[in-house]
């Protein structure tokens, strides 16, 4: 397998939400026994700050949001999402969550913060990063890339079994028209858009499952 100089691997798993990249970025990172981080994670605990504190994440220039990013301590770790040293794994799923983590992740000073901290990790350890950007902004030089895809369609799907199966209740034409609506804008905003680096594979997940997925990634890592 690819190592950097100091010994490390960085795997890139890139691809719009829904396609199944937090999974089996799991599974690969257990199988090269790297550390999985959750990128979307991570602006989703901004997300949660910025709403607890009541901050609006729309503009840059604002001064309470470069107060509050600056007293803000970030970290993902053993599967755990944290914010200020405490777990909120389960509180960043909301809905709220999600609309403001897609506002917010198109901010320069949080984009700056977050990369950062994402590109410090790579330095001190093994990695399998899922995000958007990975490929192409916080590992240019990753030593694999990969890029996930499937329809909205097939993703509004798993994401409707998902939210009905947990017991609550979801409109499918809602969770669709939510895919659709996040594609779009991650793939639009000026910085650090959803895109896949000209290197990174393109894995279609439509209609395999997660195991074959899986091993369809590591089959490119020898
Ligand atoms: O993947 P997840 O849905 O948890 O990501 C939450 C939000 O964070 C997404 O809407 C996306 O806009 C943003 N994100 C990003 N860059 C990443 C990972 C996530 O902009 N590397």
């Amino acid at each position: 397998m690819r190592q950097d100089s100091l010994g490390h691997v960085r795997v890139a798993i890139d691809g719009p939400s829904g396609a199944g990249k937090s999974t089996v970025a799991k599974r690969v990172a257990n199988a090269i026994s790297a550390d999985y981080i959750d990128t979307g994670a991570m602006y989703r605990a901004i997300a949660l700050k910025l709403i607890r504190e009541g901050v609006e994440p729309a503009s840059d220039g604002d001064d309470r949001l470069a107060a509050l990013l600056a007293a803000t301590v970030v970290d993902f770790s053993g599967g755990r999402a944290m914010l200020d040293g405490v777990d909120v794994t389960a509180d960043i799923r909301s809905a709220d969550v999600t609309l403001t983590a897609s506002r917010c992740s198109a901010l320069p000073s949080v984009r700056e913060k977050l990369v950062e901290l994402q590109r410090a990790m790579g330095r001190a350890k093994s990695v399998v990063m899922d995000g958007r950007d990975i490929g192409t902004n916080v590992f240019p030089d990753a030593e694999y890339k990969f890029f996930l895809t499937a329809s909205a369609e097939e993703r509004a799907k798993r994401r409707y079994a998902e939210i009905t199966a947990r017991g609550d209740k979801a409109d499918y034409g809602e969770v669709l028209r939510s895919i659709e609506k996040r594609d779009y804008d991650d793939s639009h905003r000026a910085l650090n858009p959803l895109a896949r680096a000209d290197d990174a594979v393109l894995v279609d997940t439509d209609g395999i499952g997660i195991e074959e997925v899986t091993e369809k990634i590591l089959s490119y890592m020898v």
